[in-house]
């Protein structure tokens, strides 16, 4: 079976697996044609719903990954651009994505099938200020999300949407229950280094949630 197939049959499941819940009956379109999507996409971390590649060890300075992965697809949603992350943290984003933002789209009667990722793995201090410490995005335990796309075409852009837009409510509902999901979360209420997009990472976890 190639790994498109196996992505198709994957996709399938967690299509019909969603339906049912919520209010919404939209289908869910995954265009597959538009992604960059490998052959050897296969189920990461333990999660049948977490559709990546796993990667060799990343090093890099005081930066770097054990065990990651690159994350295409969480639950039938798509990430572009693809995400290396840890599993920790990935499936701490598959969480977020099961229980907020998706109930939370289906409350708006929208179902969310691409995630924006603004960032991800990346060897740099904290807001790439020079002399800060390390980001947590220099070990893989965080993903920025610009927005998303729902299943309608609508684009919600953080930016755009958290202080006025159509979906602001909504858009600042999900993003607080992923506090405690991730131990850290910044949106644009944080600081000005967060404007356009919501940064979860799941360090801090052991001092309690860190959530602006
Ligand atoms: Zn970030």
């Amino acid at each position: 079976m190639t790994a498109r197939a196996l992505l198709l049959i994957l996709l399938s499941f967690v299509v019909l697996a969603s339906c049912g819940r919520g209010s919404q009956n939209q289908s869910r379109q995954v265009d597959l044609s538009s992604a960059e999507i490998p052959d050897d996409l296969t189920s990461v971390c333990g999660d049948p719903a977490i559709l990546g590649i796993e990667l060799d060890d990343i090093r890099e300075g005081s930066c770097g990954i054990d065990d990651p992965v690159r994350v295409y697809f969480v639950s039938g949603v798509e990430l572009r651009q693809s995400a290396v992350l840890n599993c920790e943290t990935a499936k701490a984003f598959k969480s977020w994505v099961d229980t907020s933002a998706q109930p939370g789209a289906a409350d708006v009667n929208r179902q969310i099938v691409r995630f924006r990722v603004a960032s991800h793995y990346a060897c740099r201090t904290r807001n790439s200020q020079p002399g800060a410490r390390l980001s947590e995005h220099s070990k893989g335990n965080a993903i920025d999300i610009g927005g998303f796309t729902f299943a309608n075409g609508e684009v919600v852009n953080v930016e755009d949407e958290w202080r006025s837009g159509e979906y602001s409510s909504m858009l600042r509902s999900i993003y607080g229950e992923a506090c405690g999901i991730f131990g850290t979360t910044l949106g644009p209420d944080a600081d000005a280094h967060h404007q356009d997009h919501m940064h979860f990472d799941v360090a801090n976890y052991r001092s309690g949630a860190y959530c602006r």
